[in-house]
């Protein structure tokens, strides 16, 4: 991506380019090549990424933050696969740059009126033999252009080392790469040819646009631009899919070991790690259905959002079995793919699971379209870990209207009571807002990708349960209410 000045992008913003910003984005489930049809002036490539199944990823840990407050909307996550510290680092260096200048410069995550939404969502792209790929998506209206931006990343076990896009291209195969690229963007509308010629012969400004490229799955190699990189932003985000054939000579020795790995993976991943963790995950299993009647006795509804998180969720649940507490955690269906497990061991243990959407995106600023895909890709990835589907959801930041609830069957569940546990990290005053502020049958706003929420659960169980309270899921609690 490129930094936009931002009053000349908005100058340039036509009538197609807030359709565009609408219709495209965090909304659009990532990973096919519906992602790049969905964007204006792109040409979808003659094959898709091929998708890569994270639970495979031994070791792998997903690093989420989020709020889930209407004036503060933000979610970001990206991968920390064993192995590949450096990309890591510099997936993290981004992260935390991209949400520091969201919340230094939108005064509305001090309170206040509604905020535009930074979401930063990830997605594999490779991960086999001793190479991985990712791509990160990010949507942040605040900044100029469309606020649509992809970068991939790029992990080098043979050499032990991060590299960034142009590392799939050899050095001495650069200028025949870029006259391709070049040839396939003039004559495109909204292409300047002397502009592009500029753009692409200055290294820092090159390195700046050719930073999303990616192999699809019969190894031709698609190089996608941010809208705004090589043409006027009205054009929108433009692609060129260069095929094997074309583009196999010009390819690095790592580029071409990413190149197979694509079209034929491997079996296992191996980065050459020396060390990777062994997650656990608890085994308690429910011992029938609850029976808990709460027209008789005090329920409340812990709710957990954002997760599954390693090693948070395993963490909690053990806690929650040792009360005997039932609990719903509203999954985000990124994590869910990663960790399915961890969900199957939460629905086993009698907890309900329920649906988040699939990147934490505002649903209402989205397409009934994509609604309705954020939502279904969710549900089949909670259907495909624990055999059942969902029947609630919870609008990201609890954003939710007509158009939202006319999208789907599934039911949305806001909330009682806010810890704020994603603002506070402080265990003792998560649990003590808890305390203090539950009332009979409430449902309470947690999440589990935080330790901190996690560490406030036994002086929950504890205290409430001692006051006689009973914890039931948002299920069964409307079913007995
Ligand atoms: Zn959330």
């Amino acid at each position: 991506m490129r930094i936009h000045p931002l009053v000349p992008s908005l100058l340039l913003l036509g009538t197609l380019s807030f359709t565009a910003a609408c219709s495209s984005g965090p909304g659009e489930p990532s990973g096919s090549a519906g992602a790049a049809s969905a964007r204006p002036g792109s040409t979808p490539g003659p094959s898709p990424v091929r998708s890569v199944d994270p639970s495979k990823i031994k070791g792998l840990e997903i690093v989420s933050d989020s709020s889930e407050n209407k004036s503060c909307p933000f979610a970001t996550s990206y991968p920390d696969v064993p192995g590949a510290e450096a990309m890591t680092a510099a997936m993290k260096k981004y992260v935390e740059r991209r949400l520091a200048t969201f919340r230094s410069n939108s005064a509305a995550c001090e309170g206040g009126a509604e905020g535009l939404e930074l979401n930063i969502s990830h997605q594999f792209l490779v991960a086999s033999g001793d190479v991985l790929g990712v791509r990160l998506s990010t949507q942040d209206p605040s900044s100029a252009g469309s606020g649509l931006s992809a970068t991939t990343y790029w992990y080098d076990g043979k050499a032990g080392a991060y590299r960034t896009a142009p590392g799939l291209v050899a050095e001495d195969a650069r200028t025949a790469f870029l006259g391709a690229l070049k040839d396939r963007l003039k004559g495109r509308e909204g292409v300047d040819a002397a502009s592009l010629d500029d753009t692409l012969s200055d290294p820092a400004s090159r390195a700046a646009v050719l930073d999303d490229m990616a192999f699809t799955a019969d190894g031709g190699l698609r190089v996608a631009f941010d809208r705004g990189d090589v043409g006027v932003p009205a054009a929108g985000a433009l692609t060129v899919t260069l095929s094997k054939e074309t583009v196999t000579p010009w390819l690095s020795a790592f580029g071409k070991r990413v190149q197979r790995q694509t079209v034929t993976p491997s079996r296992s991943l191996d980065l050459g790690a020396t060390h990777t963790p062994t997650q656990a995950v608890p085994t308690h299993t429910a011992s029938g259905d609850d029976d808990t009647n709460c027209k008789r006795v005090r329920c409340l509804a812990l709710t957990f959002d954002d997760g599954p998180a390693v090693p948070e969720t395993a963490t909690l649940l053990t806690y929650l079995a040792r009360y005997k507490a039932r609990a719903t955690f509203f999954t985000v269906g990124q994590n869910v793919a990663a960790h399915p497990d961890l969900v199957r061991a939460a629905a086993r243990a009698g907890n309900e699971i329920g649906n988040h959407s699939w990147n934490h995106p505002d649903l209402t600023k989205l397409a009934r379209g994509q609604v309705v895909s954020q939502l279904n890709r969710t549900s089949a990835a909670i259907e495909a870990a624990t055999g059942k589907a969902p029947t609630l959801f919870r609008p990201p930041y609890g954003a939710v209207n007509p158009r939202v609830r006319a999208a789907t069957r599934l039911s949305p569940v806001l909330w009682d009571v806010d810890t704020e546990d994603w603002k506070y990290r402080d265990a003792d005053k998560v649990a003590r807002t808890v305390i203090d502020k539950v009332r009979r049958n409430d449902v309470v706003l947690m999440h589990d990708i935080h330790p901190t929420s996690v560490a406030a659960v036994p002086q929950i169980l504890r205290t409430l349960t001692a006051r006689g309270y009973h914890f039931v899921t948002v299920s069964h609690l409307r079913a007995t209410l």
